[in-house]
């Protein structure tokens, strides 16, 4: 069995039993150039791989499956219907990404008079996708490949996020893909296998526990009401999925509570748009708050909270809004997309907020600010920042260290062997001493490419 270890990016398992080879997530390395070469390196022989299951649509664990379309793979490709509606929106956007990349590479290479290099992918590998998936629910057992059964489990981290259970020759295995924190909004809460003899443990916040999220959310309507008396914009960088709808759920509720004087809502998103129709198609998967909100008739995922900017003159135009707005754009990290523009536009103005809701990688824009940096450098050109810069640490998909625990507890039982993963080495060594302590088990941490056998 081979595993991924010792990365936060990249995930991707092979499972070999007598009779067929599965492999469990097929995810894009990110970050530097190091991460462009290993996804360069082909996943796996894929003519001896029966079958793909996803856990979920986030690019770190589907952004390879283009590469194997088009290393010629073409058998099924097993995720829940949500997951293949929001890898269908991720891979497409990755492979935009990825063409635009080659293209900005080649200029530079054109110029050194070098060869031209291809995308990694394309939106053509991209478009067989969609056929080749075979949608599958939640606990149903699932005969994935000669002799390998699969289930999945809710993980509470991203709609359609499961952890997949696979029995072969008698043997369990468990992948816990990414797990979501208990207190995530609109999701379920995650589920917990119970039997194994080999679990893969996600391990992104293995060494600690967030900031409690009623906290966050009191942080958070702290500084929405501030900004809607000062008649402020709010700017939020964010990724399209799962962090927007969870701002626009918080923000409806405020709104619709009368807690907080009801204001614009920008979606300058075209990914995001298009997840949010993914999310308003499974109300099967919402938890009991969000179905309890839905039944007293507050719908907050529902189109009428926000106003959508699809194309880029509507973005243009948010600069000309006057009063209170928030405005939720992509990248994230404010390392490209619609949020330059209005960084741009709004830092230097002392009404202006920004929330900053996700991680921040070292060098990004996002982290310069989070830093307190008076002076930044936008698209070429220097902007001074007067605005307020919020920091708010609690609003994380990933479980901290006591729902990482907790969620493993009932595998405990039967002492599996446990493989560490997904995760940096100080987390990864954290959890571990936890796993120790609490359950007498010393798991593994597998690096890339490591077999572990059963
Ligand atoms: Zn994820």
């Amino acid at each position: 069995m081979g595993a991924a270890g010792g990365e936060v990016t990249g995930s991707a398992y092979v499972v070999e039993a007598d009779s067929a080879r599965v492999l469990v997530d097929a995810g894009l390395f990110q970050g530097g150039h190091d991460a462009e070469a290993r996804n360069r390196i082909p996943i796996t022989e894929t003519n001896g791989i029966n079958a793909v299951l996803l856990t979920h649509a986030h690019l770190d664990h589907t952004g390879r499956v283009p590469l194997l379309i088009k290393a010629g793979y073409s058998g099924p490709i097993y995720a829940t219907a949500p997951t293949v509606d929001l890898a269908e929106i991720v891979l497409k956007d990755s492979a935009k990404l990825q063409t635009q990349d080659a293209e900005r590479m080649n200029r530079k290479r054109h110029d050194k008079g070098e060869p031209a290099v291809e995308p990694l992918y394309t939106v053509e590998h991209v478009e067989p996708f969609r056929g080749m998936t075979r949608q599958v629910r939640l606990h149903e057992a699932v005969p994935v490949a000669k002799g390998i059964t699969a289930r999945w489990f809710e993980a509470g981290h991203m709609l359609g996020s499961g952890s997949i259970e696979l029995t072969a020759g008698g043997k369990t295995v468990v992948f816990s893909g990414d797990l979501g924190p208990i207190t995530f909004p609109i999701l379920r809460e995650y589920e917990r296998p119970t039997k194994a003899d080999l679990v893969f443990l996600e391990s992104t916040y293995g060494d600690r526990d967030h900031q409690p999220y009623a906290q966050t959310i009191a942080q958070f309507e702290t500084i929405v009401t501030e900004v809607a008396a000062q008649r402020g914009k709010i700017l939020v960088p964010t990724f399209a999925i799962g962090r927007a709808q969870q701002i626009i759920y918080h923000l409806a509720i405020l709104f619709h509570e009368g807690r907080v004087k009801r204001f614009p809502i920008y979606l300058d998103s075209p990914m995001a748009l298009e997840a949010m129709k993914v999310f308003a198609r499974y109300p099967d998967l919402y938890d009991e708050d969000l179905l309890r909100l839905k039944k007293s008739g507050l719908a907050p995922l529902d189109p009428q909270w926000f106003t959508p900017s699809v194309t880029a003159e509507d973005s243009k135009k948010l600069n000309d809004v006057q009063g209170a707005c928030v405005i939720l754009a992509g990248a994230g990290m404010c390392n490209g997309g619609r949020i330059l523009h209005h960084l741009k536009a709004n830092l230097w103005k002392p009404e202006t907020h920004v929330m900053i809701v996700g991680f921040q990688s070292d060098g990004s824009l996002g982290r310069r600010l989070v830093n307190g940096e008076k002076l930044v450098r936008i698209h070429g050109e220097e902007v001074e920042v007067k605005a307020a810069i919020h920091t708010l640490n609690g609003f994380s998909a990933h479980a901290g260290q006591t729902d990482l625990l907790n969620w493993f507890a009932p595998l405990a039982n039967r002492k599996p062997t446990v493989a560490l993963t997904h995760g940096e080495n100080p987390q990864r060594n954290a959890l571990a001493a936890k796993l120790r302590e609490r359950f007498g088990i010393s798991p593994r941490l597998p690096e890339l490419s490591e077999v572990v056998e059963l």
